[in-house]
């Protein structure tokens, strides 16, 4: 078994052609390789600025290519609380930009000709316990009625024609959502910001960001400094930089993943005829789809912690047993694959993009975020541009999280409260 992303360990490894510091000012530097990033270089350049990429690590390397692949559409949350929380028409409007990301998925793998197996599968919202699916049922209700009528609800007995498995109550699909090779996706996306003049320089954290009196920036990196007119950071739960008043509002989450080994055809037309993404409805979740390749790859919670080796390896031994819960013919496949990322999770779970003393800023996608990243990756550097309606989020407050300074000290009882409320709701 590999302890490493089974998304980058089967796609082609991206090559920066930068060498050195290859200029030293620009009109945006932006913070950060992962699909914020490589988009909103991509579309910068597009535009005909000047772009360099500083990347801490490796282009994909965090969570863009570590995640799921699932493109999904509609939120995290269920739509009946997010409606009555905010009101029906913002939830719309909300709904409908994580729609406009899938779309822009789609759009930009047709422009940039990335072969990341893009497909509209659809995502299938299981129930994990009998009130589950009345929940589900009423979201459906008001899904249908006033954004969504590409949602359906399936019944226990219907489930049997979507999914080899007894553990569920019911479901409900969301037909725009799609699947995707994120690892394929990331490096592509990487490559053509590159193809239009963007500078990827890897292993290059920004370790310093000064503004100068007239307003440029001064980015302190390894390699050397950069001035920029604008600076965007795409950084994810960044620990590194100077960057203290993001990592108060963002809490790092892990989320594990297990791959198997190449599974028949046949035993997949069984677990998943027809190929959709699947997520459950408890809180430490579990999703699972296939693989370009016929595998099955299965992720969850299964604990609230920090993505190391020994909590991926030890999530690693729990999916397993849930693996072997919902498909029980798969109790002794072999896995071969095993790893971890951290997920940015902002406190009501929905992203933040905008400005702070001038510097341009878009996260905290709280999952949900392949196709959240690049709508707003590409929507940045219009933002950037002065067209500020086109931030989803412009109008949210990012208030710091009390006693939040940048290391989750308080996952594990976070945890134990979603451990409770799993076994009592
Ligand atoms: C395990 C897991 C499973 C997930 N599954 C799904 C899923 O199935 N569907 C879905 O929609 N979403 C999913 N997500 C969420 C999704 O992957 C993210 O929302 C998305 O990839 C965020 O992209 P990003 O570019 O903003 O951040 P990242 O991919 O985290 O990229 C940020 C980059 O910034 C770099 N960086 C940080 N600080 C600095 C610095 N100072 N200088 C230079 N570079 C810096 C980091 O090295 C990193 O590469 C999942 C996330 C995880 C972790």
């Amino acid at each position: 078994m590999q302890f490493s992303s089974y998304w980058l360990d089967t796609s082609e490894p991206f090559v920066s052609r930068a060498v050195g510091l290859p200029v030293d000012s620009c009109d945006v530097v932006v913070v950060g390789g992962g699909i914020t990033g490589t988009t909103a270089a991509l579309a910068l350049a597009k535009k005909g600025a000047s772009v360099v990429v500083c990347e801490a690590g490796t282009v994909g390397q965090a969570a863009s290519g570590r995640n799921g692949g699932m493109c999904n559409n509609g939120f995290a949350q269920d739509y009946g609380t997010m409606s009555t929380l905010i009101g029906v028409e913002r939830a719309n409007e909300l709904y409908r930009a994580f729609d406009a990301g899938v779309d822009t998925v789609e759009r930009l793998v047709r422009e940039e000709s990335i072969d990341c197996d893009f497909a509209r599968t659809g995502k299938l919202k299981l129930a994990a316990k009998p009130a589950h699916f009345d929940k589900l049922a009423r979201s459906h209700e008001l899904l249908a009625a006033h954004v969504d009528p590409d949602t359906r609800i399936l019944t226990r007995a219907e489930l049997r024609d979507e999914i080899g498995s007894d553990r569920y109550y019911g479901g409900l699909i969301f037909g725009k959502s799609a699947g995707m090779h994120v690892g394929r996706y990331v490096r592509g996306l990487a490559r053509a910001a590159e193809a239009r003049g963007v500078h990827i320089l890897e292993h290059n954290p920004v370790l310093a960001l000064n503004r100068e009196p007239g307003g440029a920036y001064r980015i302190g990196t390894p390699r050397g400094e950069i001035r920029a007119k604008q600076v965007l950071l795409a950084s994810g739960i960044s620990q590194v930089g100077p960057f203290g008043w993001i990592r108060r509002r963002i809490v790092p989450v892990g989320a594990f993943l297990i791959v198997t080994e190449k599974l028949p055809v046949e035993v997949l037309d069984r677990l998943l005829p027809r190929r959709r993404m699947a997520t459950d409805t408890k809180n430490f979740v579990n999703f699972f789809r296939t693989t370009p390749d016929n595998r099955l790859l299965f992720g969850g919670r299964a604990q609230f912690a920090v993505s190391s080796p020994s909590a991926d390896g030890k999530s690693g031994q729990i999916l397993r047993q849930q693996l072997a819960s919902v498909f029980p013919e798969l109790a002794d496949t072999r896995i071969d694959y095993c790893w971890g990322g951290m997920v940015d999770m902002t406190k009501n779970r929905l992203p933040r993009a905008g400005q702070r003393d001038g510097i341009y800023y878009s996260m905290g996608y709280s999952g949900h975020g392949t196709q959240m990243s690049t709508l707003m990756g590409t929507r940045m550097a219009d933002i950037m541009d002065g067209r500020t309606d086109l931030n989803p989020w412009k109008d949210f407050s990012w208030p710091a999280i009390p006693g939040h300074f940048g290391k989750p000290w308080f996952l594990p009882i976070v945890g134990a409260w979603y451990r409770y409320k799993d076994a009592t709701q």
